[in-house]
Order: structure tokens, then sequence, then C-alpha cells
């Protein structure tokens, strides 16, 4: 599987309202790509009754570092592993060392 970009909405099994009016995941959230009908992980998003969030992004939903975490229960662990090497992983690393 080759993925051609690193961003990522998010699906989760619940949903909630925030201050603002603006709906947000809660429960379990998994990655989502647009366009595609199921999460990264493999899911589909019908059957196991994912809602979608188009305009929450993948960084979002991380406990850790997300902006609209406060309801999430739970991150796919496979869809993190499947969305997750960017930050650590250097595409082009300068490793020759000058004479
Ligand atoms: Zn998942």
């Amino acid at each position: 599987m080759r993925s051609t970009t690193s961003f990522a909405a998010v699906a989760a099994t619940g949903t909630w309202t925030d201050p603002d009016g603006v709906r947000r995941p809660a429960g379990e959230v998994h990655a989502w790509r647009g366009g595609t009908n199921q999460t990264v992980c493999g899911l589909s998003l019908h059957r196991s009754r994912l809602g979608r969030f188009p305009h929450v992004t993948w960084d979002d939903v991380q406990p850790a570092t997300g902006a609209h975490a406060d309801e999430v229960a739970r991150v796919c662990p496979r869809c993190a592993a499947g969305m997750g090497r960017r930050r650590d992983e250097r595409p082009w690393v300068r490793t020759r060392p000058r004479p």
C-alpha cells in the first residue's frame, strides 16, 4: 500500500458538539481519507457505523497533542500505525561527512 499524502481526516464511533456548534469525534477514532468509504485500517464506514469528520484532522484527535481529543476514548492502533511514521521518519538525511 502506498500513500500519496500523510493527511487524513477522522472517522469515529461517537460524536459530540463543541461549544462553537461544531461536530467533533468521540469514542474510538480511526484515520479516514476523504473520498474513500473505509478507514486506513480497512473498516467499512457504513458497516462499522462510523461517523465521518472531514473537518477534523487525524492530528487533532491525538490525545497527547490534538486540539479536539477531549472526548476521544481510544485511538485505533492500526490506523495510528498506518499514519504514524511521518514525524519520526526522515525521507532525506544528509549523512555524508565532509572531508
Ligand atoms: Zn482504524
